[in-house]
């Protein structure tokens, strides 16, 4: 037979009494190991040491009293049981020893009593243990759920709540330690209520939990969103006991990702639909177009010099006036129309339900109207123009891209002649523009194969026919199509980045030959080399001109860079810093193409300008009475200012007498060369001079 082992404390006097217990409970099945004490002391120390099982004890004692040792023993060992075993014990006494906590009593007469004694205290000893323990985790676990964040609630079947932790007490706004006895219909709103009555609980109920996002009403009643799980909690027969609901807020999360929804769709800047949203919006219009036979139009705005504004107010003017664009946009278009903002100074309108396509000339119209009237900025007036190109569909097309880019490309054919204005995309523009395509990249490429080169155009003293100087003057030699002007790659070539490498080149490679003429004994000779706005306006422009003076060693009196009217016209601050720098390397300017129309003399000679380009158009033309009026008063003019004149495109004798007859001071133009490679322009420097057939003064 097996025995239960247990520790026995004895508190008695009489060592037989001791023996006979020991017996019994031997026979009864325990195996016992002992300890016997009779005084106050030896109990507090052997209680001190271990704890027994169970705690036997005499009542009364020659030196301890039995209830004496009951107390110390509830002090010391409170959950250990404590059995008095005693000859007699009276009623009272026993009474009185029962409330102060003694377990049970044995008399010693009646010891076959023991064993079932001690084995029921020994029990209940577990079960109050087991007990103890299971409280101690139970309060452990409701202080975690006491101090989470997340929401946290149990009810029974019937939806009342039973318990509601604080994080969930403080969501709804109900006081400390409250919140059980409510309902679960109180705390959701309607819709989310049906949700968990019509998913939720089933859901959890089948397959133990749920997971979804609803809302919970705040403590004013405002719908806190959450993300929330429904466990179903089963007793032992499979009955549902309760259920637990873990929610946790997701305020910021909604926030964020309502946010993200926004900026994904919209321009921070203006708070119109962004290109994004547009490219939606035209597609539902597309398909409505189709079903209702009613055409729909995408037009494209670009704000006219919208780079003047800044570079002339301050930071922050150019937002403030995107803002304002956008605002009058809005209020132009219909209803139903979308203004937005394709980025930089590019807006878009949708226009749908047209009648015609004409229909868009009437938007065009009423947005350049909605600008008009000056925008008032930095307490000044600012007027602005826009143009406008525009792609209706479903004629030029069906798809958003599509009918972008055709509007785009209308609208660059609008900037192109003049800005200000509105056209409709045709056909042939992207041919046009797949041309240009095709040139940039084999631009891109005539660099690496050498295929540019510089040929050069003598300028001469009118008066005896001297070369003092040559204009610079690209050209490229295409395998396939032969020799390309430059007025057809220029152009492109300014559109891209090309042009920086391409100046480069140019101011390198004709300060070379210049350098080379010289070292060969040539007089010296002035170099005129082209300059185009984008270079121009390139923040190391000053500094590629210095590298090519430096490598080639030509004298900075000797360098001429030709900057158009518009270029000196367009954002003085900055072209009279550039100038200055240009003027500190010692390096001339001259005004190319003069007379074309930009500017006044008088604006002109605030620069510092050391030349002035009569344009060709107005030399062909001198024989009109009013060209040559204009001619004369120039030349003077530039000769109060200490400027020297030269006339471009002279290519007749009448022309020349004309300009020698109004001291013009130089000249070039066909009636003396065109512009030769380098191989022949050393042989007219040979030569020194073109003396042109002698004319009426000479
Ligand atoms: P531009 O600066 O006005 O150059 C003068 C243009 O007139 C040259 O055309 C020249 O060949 C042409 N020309 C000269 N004499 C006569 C004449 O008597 N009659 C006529 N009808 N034309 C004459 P080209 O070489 O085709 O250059 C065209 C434009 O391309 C130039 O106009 C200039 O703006 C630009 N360009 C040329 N080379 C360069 C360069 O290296 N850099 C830059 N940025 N632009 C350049
Ligand atoms: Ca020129
Ligand atoms: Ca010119």
């Amino acid at each position: 037979m097996d025995r239960t082992p247990i520790q026995v404390l004895f508190v008695e006097d009489s060592e037989v009494d001791v023996e006979l217990a020991l017996r019994s409970l031997e026979q009864g099945g325990f195996e016992v190991s002992w300890n016997r004490v009779d005084l106050e002391e030896d109990l507090k120390r052997a209680l001190g040491a271990s704890q027994p099982h169970a705690i036997l004890s005499d009542f009364s004692m020659p030196r301890f009293d039995g209830i004496d040792a009951l107390r110390l023993s509830k002090e010391l060992a409170p959950g250990v049981p404590f059995i008095f075993l005693s000859g007699t014990i009276g009623e009272e006494r026993a009474i009185e020893a029962m409330r102060l906590g003694a377990t049970d009593y044995v008399l010693k007469n009646n010891m076959r009593r023991l064993v079932t004694v001690v084995r029921r205290a020994l029990s209940e000893a577990g079960e109050r243990e087991r007990i103890r323990v299971a409280e101690e985790e139970r309060a452990r676990l409701v202080q975690i759920l006491e101090a989470t964040s997340d929401y946290v609630c149990m009810t029974d079947p019937a939806g009342t709540i039973t318990y509601l932790n604080a994080a969930g007490r403080k969501l709804i706004g109900a006081p400390e330690s409250q919140g059980a006895g409510k309902s679960t219909g109180e705390i959701y709103p309607a819709w989310a209520r049906e949700l968990i009555e019509r998913e939720g609980t089933p859901v959890a109920s089948s397959t133990g939990a749920w997971t979804g996002e609803t809302a919970i009403l705040g403590a004013d009643g405002t719908e806190i969103p959450v993300s929330q799980v429904i466990i179903a909690h089963r007793g032992p027969g499979g009955e549902i006991r309760f259920f637990s609901t873990i929610a946790r807020d997701i305020r910021e999360r909604k926030a964020y990702e309502a946010r993200l929804q926004y900026l994904a769709n919209y321009d921070p800047l203006t708070g119109l639909p962004n290109r994004d949203l547009l490219g939606d919006r035209t597609l539902q219009a597309v398909a409505h177009a189709r079903r209702a036979s009613r055409p729909a139009a995408l037009l494209v705005l670009n704000l006219d010099r919208f780079k003047l504004v800044n570079e002339s107010y301050s930071r922050g003017a150019g937002d403030a006036l995107l803002r304002m664009v956008a605002d009058r946009l809005k209020s132009a278009v219909r209803e139903g129309d979308t203004v937005a903002r394709l980025g930089g100074d590019a807006f878009a309108v949708l226009a749908t339900d047209l009648a015609r396509p004409d229909d868009v000339l009437s938007v065009a119209r009423k947005i350049r109207e909605a600008m008009h009237s000056p925008f008032r900025l930095e307490a000044r007036d600012l007027h602005v123009t826009l143009s406008i190109g525009a792609s209706v569909t479903p004629r030029d097309g069906e798809e958003f891209d599509m009918l972008l880019r055709n509007a785009d490309a209308a609208m660059h054919r609008v900037k192109a002649e003049g800005r200000d204005g509105f056209q409709f995309y045709a056909a042939a523009m992207t041919r046009q523009a797949a041309e240009r395509v095709e040139l940039e990249n084999e631009l891109r490429l005539a660099l690496e194969k050498n295929q540019l080169e510089m040929h050069y155009q003598p300028q001469v003293v009118l008066a005896d026919g001297r070369i003092v100087g040559v204009e610079a003057l690209m050209r490229w030699n295409h395998a396939q199509r032969g020799s390309i002007s430059p007025g057809q790659f220029i152009p492109v070539a300014e559109d891209s980045d090309l042009i920086h490498p391409l100046g480069a080149f140019a101011l390198a490679e004709s300060c070379r030959q210049i350098r080379v003429w010289g070292d060969a004994g040539s007089a010296e000779l002035r170099l005129a080399v082209n300059v185009s706005a984008r270079q121009f306006r390139s923040p190391g422009f000053v500094n590629t001109v210095e590298r090519a003076l430096r490598a080639s060693g030509l004298a900075p009196r000797n360098l001429e860079l030709e900057l158009t009217e518009g270029v000196l016209v367009e954002s003085r601050d900055r072209t009279v810093a550039v100038l200055k720098g240009l003027k500190e390397l010692g390096v001339q300017i001259a005004v190319d193409d003069f007379g074309m129309g930009y500017s006044s003399l008088s604006y002109l000679s605030r620069l510092p300008i050391d030349c002035l380009k009569i344009d060709r158009t107005f030399v062909s033309q001198a024989r009109r009475r009013q060209d040559a009026a204009i001619i004369q008063t120039v030349i003077l003019l530039a000769h109060s200012l200490g400027v020297r004149v030269i006339a471009e495109g002279v290519e007749t004798v009448e022309q020349l007498d004309f300009l020698r007859m109004h001291r013009c001071d130089q000249a070039q133009g066909y009636f003396f060369s065109p512009a030769v490679h380098p191989g022949a322009m050393a042989q007219l420097l040979a030569a020194g001079s073109i003396r042109p057939p002698a004319g009426k003064f000479n």
